[in-house]
């Protein structure tokens, strides 16, 4: 019986109530998608709250995207009934871990003040020493110290921990050179990703007092997507929980998809071991998804061995077949999918109406998103994108943060390289190179070296004059931003437009520069949001998935590792060919370990549907501005029959919109790709084999190509959903109509039958 005001119990199935109402000692949660493994760890934060067990503030729940930690943060009021006063330690790891290391940051020698680097800066940093080293960056390139560098500190080696079998990397020079790193990222007072979890857990290993704190602090952890986790996360979570063990891991081995980030699989099946007595609950009812949905995806995770093997049920209606449906090349996907989803929200091939935020298009790789973008503005149909390069990898959005940053910290020479001379202010390679060498001499940052340089007259003339200008107000700038008195938002639009930075842009003519100007306006709106511009840096580091939201209903396109932990009534999932999905890299770097971690991203991605999922592939695809034809997935073949329905696509049997953008050659290549695959001669016989009675593909190449010439301006029409109208404009397939009772509407041209006047 739930505890009087527990009625939050009742939502939950029993396997699930024993997992939320275990409260003290090791829990692990091992469960397919979709069983409810977040709702039942998000129940029992609201139920150590409720019971008085733990306050706001001693519960440490660590989800993996800043938007899950969003969700939970929402569901965890919405089941409490009450908002609750924050949960300051809720959050992904890396958030986590940088309020952390500002409490301590001069355990491991920084300062609380320290920066945090992106990628772009680690490499650029990396660059140079390789530089000073004289390796020859072409055979042994920096982005490749990089990668092994961000390995070794995904395991918690330091330097002087990595192993000596792995000393012969970087031509036997990685080690050295990730030393001299870590010194340098100490003298810019900054760290990259990956030590924020590495000083973390050294500052745990070397300082018991701090560790004891911690664990008297953090009476219960949590821990969302647990397959995931690797060693140093690990290593953080076992020194944490290894006092009180008031831990609750939930995950799932057959969606460990980061691998290739070090995450290792093996911790969730460790767990046991490490936390003996640990209690194991496993759930296997899916609340998701429709059978056949499940069916699909337990048909494709069956081809992975080793696993530990689970059986999904549902008591859902059976719902919609996957739909699988093949076409002539990448363009011509992104635009039936365009097309589909128009048809969609009307309600199509005797389906419900879909809402474009009930939407998802997943892809394997980011430069898929491409067509989808070009083709839905085109069509004019909202969609966001999740995760991914987008507003902040901008150049000016880069160059305005470094200034926010260097005046945050001057300590950030990365920073300051970046605008000491953008804009233009005289100061060209050599004078750089004198700050550079004044610095080095003084051992100081760039900042005071070039305060040194221009005293000493190193440097003089225009350039130097200038250069003591921007000295002398990155240290004003830097008074005003320690000012409480003074507005955070205004500091930033006065320091873009006393930098010159603003104007720099007004004063360009490229076509480019209005859009940036605008960004940058966007950037100083933003940061009201924020308390001070250090949070809104670290706010910047961290988020991977952040979205401008003008509150429409869109479509989602994400990739299928941003998916992870999401669901959505309809999932697109495009481009399933050899080579793309399963990627070349993951067959080339890791055979068949890489094609199974991209079995279960295909079992992640087939499990976020509810209702409808459909998977597609090309014939040809144009890869780095190459045509290229492709064979369908491997994972296409693994699909169970009984599961899938197999449309056809309008371009190929020479009607519909399809053929239309094509020339005559490139068609038939296209189709002859397509047909003669051995992928599509499969999907032929299958398509052969259905039962009579649903024509779905036919209907819809006939209907497209009609509906096109069928209608003409001012002609009266009836709409199944809107009734009478008459048509007032004709753009391509689709028709503006002044309907007699629901007002003007644009509507797809399918749905609109000729009416007598
Ligand atoms: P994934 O492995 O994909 O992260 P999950 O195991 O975390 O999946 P949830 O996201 O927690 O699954 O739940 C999936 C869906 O099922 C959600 O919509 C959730 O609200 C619903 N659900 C979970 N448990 C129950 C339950 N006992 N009764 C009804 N619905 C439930
Ligand atoms: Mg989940």
């Amino acid at each position: 019986m739930a505890p009087r005001g527990a009625p939050y119990l009742d939502e939950l199935n029993p396997a699930q109530r024993q997992a939320v109402e275990a409260l003290d000692g090791p829990v692990l949660m091992l469960a397919g998608a979709g069983t409810g493994k977040t709702k039942a760890l998000t129940t029992r934060i609201v139920h150590l709250l409720n019971t008085g067990r733990a306050r706001p503030n001693e519960i440490l729940a660590v989800t993996f995207t800043n938007k899950a930690a969003r969700e939970m943060k929402d569901r965890v009021g919405r089941l409490l009934g009450q908002q609750i006063e924050g949960m300051p330690w809720l959050g992904t790891f890396h958030s986590i871990c940088v309020k952390l290391l500002r409490r301590h940051a001069e355990l491991v020698g920084l300062k609380t003040n320290f920066t945090i680097l992106d990628t772009d800066d680690q490499l650029r940093l990396l660059k140079q020493l390789v530089q000073a080293a004289s390796i020859d960056d072409k055979r042994w390139p920096a982005r490749m110290l990089l990668g092994i560098i961000d390995q070794w500190k995904n395991r918690c080696w330091t330097p002087d921990k990595v192993p000596a079998g792995e000393a012969g990397a970087y031509n036997n020079r990685g080690v050295e050179l990730y030393a001299q790193y870590q010194a340098r990222l100490k003298e810019l007072n900054a760290v990259d990703f990956g030590d924020l979890l590495v000083h973390v857990v050294t500052i745990f290993q070397t300082h018991d007092d701090v560790l004891e704190q911690y664990r008297r602090w953090f009476r219960y952890i949590l821990v969302d997507e647990y397959q995931d986790t690797n060693v140093a996360q690990y290593m953080w979570l076992r020194l944490l929980a290894g006092g009180h063990r008031n831990i609750c891991c939930v995950g799932d081995d057959d969606q460990s998809i980061y691998g290739w980030r070090g995450a290792e699989v093996g911790n969730i099946l460790r767990f046991e071991k490490d936390f003996p007595g640990a209690q194991v609950v496993r759930l296997e009812q899916n609340y998701r998804s429709t059978p056949h949905i499940l069916a699909a995806a337990s048909g494709v995770i069956r081809g992975n061995e080793g696993r530990l093997g689970k059986e999904l049920w549902t008591e859902a209606q059976e719902g919609e077949k996957v739909r699988l449906i093949g076409h002539w090349d990448g363009e011509e996907e992104a635009r039936w999918i365009g097309e589909e989803i128009e048809s969609m929200q009307q309600g199509t091939r005797g389906m419900r109406p879909f809402g474009l935020d009930e939407i998802a298009i997943l892809v394997r790789a980011s430069h898929q998103m491409r067509a989808f973008e070009d083709r839905f503005l085109t069509i004019g149909l909202p969609y966001r994108v999740i995760g991914g390069p987008r507003f902040y990898e901008r150049m000016e959005i880069r160059d305005a943060m470094a200034y926010f940053r260097v005046v945050i910290s001057p300590e950030d020479d990365l920073a300051f390289e970046r605008i000491v001379n953008t804009p233009k202010r005289g100061l060209g390679d050599k004078a750089q190179q004198t700050i550079q060498r004044t610095a080095r001499e003084n051992g100081v940052n760039l900042v005071e070296g070039a305060r040194i340089a221009v005293g000493e007259k190193r440097l003089t003339g225009k350039g130097a004059a200038q250069l003591s200008f921007l000295v002398d107000n990155i240290a004003r700038w830097g008074r005003m931003a320690g000012d409480r008195d003074v507005d955070h938002t205004e500091l930033a639009g006065l320091i873009l437009d006393e930098s010159g930075y603003t104007e720099m842009w007004q004063n360009d003519k490229t076509p480019e520069a209005p859009g940036r100007l605008e960004n940058l306006k966007e950037l100083v709106n933003h940061l009201e949001e924020f308390e001070n511009l250090q949070g809104f840096l670290e706010h910047v580091s961290l988020v991977m998935d952040n979205e401008s939201d003008d509150g429409g209903q869109k479509v989602s396109i994400m990739t299928l590792h941003a998916a992870k932990g999401l669901e959505f009534p309809a999932v697109f999932l495009p481009g399933w060919e050899d080579g793309l999905f399963p990627s070349q890299r993951s067959m080339d770097e890791s055979g068949l370990k890489g094609v199974e971690e991209e079995r279960r991203l295909a079992y992640v991605g087939i499990t976020r549907a509810e209702e409808l999922c459909t998977i597609s592939f090309a014939g040809n695809r144009r890869v780095f501005g190459q045509w290229q034809s492709q064979m369908p997935s491997r994972f296409i073949d693994e699909l169970p029959e009984a599961h899938v329905e197999v449309l056809t696509p309008p371009g190929l049997y020479g009607g519909g919109y399809g053929a239309a953008g094509a020339s005559g050659i490139e068609t038939r290549v296209a189709e002859a790709n397509v047909y003669n695959s051995p992928g599509w001669k499969r999907l032929q016989a299958r398509r052969d084999h259905r039962p009579v009675g649903q024509p779905a593909e036919t209907r819809h190449a006939v209907i497209d190509s009609q509906a096109i010439s069928a209608h003409t301006v001012g002609e009266r029409v009836f709409h199944q959903k809107f009734g009478y109208g008459r048509i007032e404009a004709i753009e391509g397939d689709k028709l503006e109509i002044a309907f007699e009772k629901a007002g003007v509407k644009k509507v797809v041209a399918k749905f609109v039958m000729g009416a007598d006047d």
